[in-house]
């Protein structure tokens, strides 16, 4: 963490955080965005990494991940400071700055746009108890660099998009893929499926892992023990990488140590996402007002609502209003 004071600091590295923060840094605040996960990207990269969208302005067909991707490239053309597996857990007003509190440090920041979603992501882990050293190479619950399963023996666990989707892309670098599920049946798209049936991956059903552990004659691979569903079968599977992909859950609950104007489980904002809280704006998923949609699009377009209000607040004598083509610097 440095001792800046930030204009805006955007909680949450989703659509909505990420073009906020583009946004923001277009209208030349300087800007600190947070996201709790190690990478950007919000639901549309971990939930449906694949799955196609298709009503995004201009973009007839889009899937989560080239979304992601594409979001990311136009915030890095003006940048700004980012703090990844940083989750938000108090905000304080203390002389007009708020401070933002992380479980890895304060930021201190003169507005806030809130744009968490639906909370705080973590991932489904496995439910027993294994050597957490065991994370540090062998077992993940993300695919941070997908070249880490190049030529090696992997093995995924889920049913899912997901896990379905990373099986036929990780089939195509690794030595051998191997996939997990505790049914016969997956709750991926159908195409997925077929793909999947096409490809060399070994489809482990009905299965569910019992134990992990470091092999005993090779330390650098791990042993997955497994039971079959409904039957005393236990086999044993050993590999370089396991990738669990279980879902994840999410977490909003800390909003309400934030003294927020809550609605249910959403923030209520005005017509310029302005919260109850002084320079405080939320945009996206975690919002509610009359006729809000929780669309890709609508968060979008919260996200310049507020980043003017917030400069108008900030700096009342600076123009409020611009075409991109005016605040765009090459
Ligand atoms: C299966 C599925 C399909 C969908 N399909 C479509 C579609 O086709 N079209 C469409 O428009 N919409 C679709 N949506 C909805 C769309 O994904 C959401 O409207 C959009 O992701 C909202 O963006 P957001 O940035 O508000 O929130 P999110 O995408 O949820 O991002 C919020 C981010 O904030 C982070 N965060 C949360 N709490 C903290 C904290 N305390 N500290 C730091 N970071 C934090 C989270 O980790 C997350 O990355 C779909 C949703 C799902 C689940």
């Amino acid at each position: 963490m440095n001792n800046k004071i930030y204009d805006i600091t955007i909680i949450g590295g989703g659509p909505a955080g990420i073009f906020a923060s583009y946004y923001a840094r277009m209208r030349k605040l300087n800007v600190a965005l947070i996201e709790s996960l190690p990478k950007l990207g919000g639901q549309p990269e971990t939930l449906y990494a694949q799955k196609e969208i298709f009503d995004i302005a201009a973009l007839p067909k889009i899937s989560g991940t080239e979304l992601t991707d594409s979001l990311i490239k136009q915030l890095e053309l003006l940048g700004c400071d980012k703090y990844l597996g940083t989750s938000v857990t108090d905000l304080k007003q203390i002389d007009d700055i708020w401070n933002v509190d992380t479980d890895k440090g304060t930021i201190k920041t003169k507005s806030i746009i809130i744009a968490i979603g639906n909370g705080a992501f973590k991932p489904r882990k496995l439910t027993f108890d294994y050597d957490p050293l065991l994370e540090e190479n062998n077992l993940s619950y993300f695919v941070n660099d997908m070249e880490e399963y190049r030529d090696k023996d992997i093995a995924i666990a889920g049913g899912g998009d997901s896990a379905v989707d990373w099986a036929i892309h990780l089939d195509k670098i690794s030595n051998s893929t191997s996939l997990i599920h505790r049914r016969n049946k997956y709750r991926a798209m159908e195409s997925s499926v077929s793909e999947l049936n096409d490809s060399d991956v070994d489809q482990m059903n009905p299965y569910i892992i019992k134990d992990v552990k470091f092999n005993d004659d090779d330390r650098t691979k791990i042993d997955v023990e497994l039971k079959m569903i409904r039957s005393d079968e236990i086999k044993t599977i050993t590999v370089d990488k396991l990738l669990v992909n279980y879902g994840f859950i999410s977490d909003s609950k800390i909003l309400h140590d934030w003294n927020l104007n809550l609605e249910g489980p959403f923030i209520k904002v005005d017509r310029e996402m302005e919260t109850n809280l002084p320079n405080v704006f939320a945009i996206g998923d975690i919002i509610t007002y009359p006729g809000k949609l929780q669309l890709i699009a609508t968060a979008f377009a919260e996200g310049p609502i507020a980043v003017t209000k917030a400069l108008r607040n900030m700096y009342p004598d600076r123009d409020y209003f611009a075409h991109s083509t005016s605040l765009f610097e090459q």
